[in-house]
């Protein structure tokens, strides 16, 4: 079973945060507005920040 959720820290402030890893659509970072995901073949590719923890 693939995890759900991942949280992440965002390699420009290390401001962490919990993302869908399936996600569809770009996310940014609430802190600096770095581009953290982005979606690839139906998972979320991650390109701006780091995994911390999988979450269930
Ligand atoms: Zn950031």
């Amino acid at each position: 079973m693939a995890k759900n959720f991942l949280n992440v820290s965002c390699k420009d402030c290390s401001n962490e945060t919990t993302i869908f890893s399936r996600a569809t659509s770009v996310i940014s970072c609430g802190v600096c507005g770095a581009t953290l995901t982005s979606p690839s073949g139906g998972k979320a590719d991650l390109i701006g920040c780091t995994v911390v923890e999988a979450l269930e």
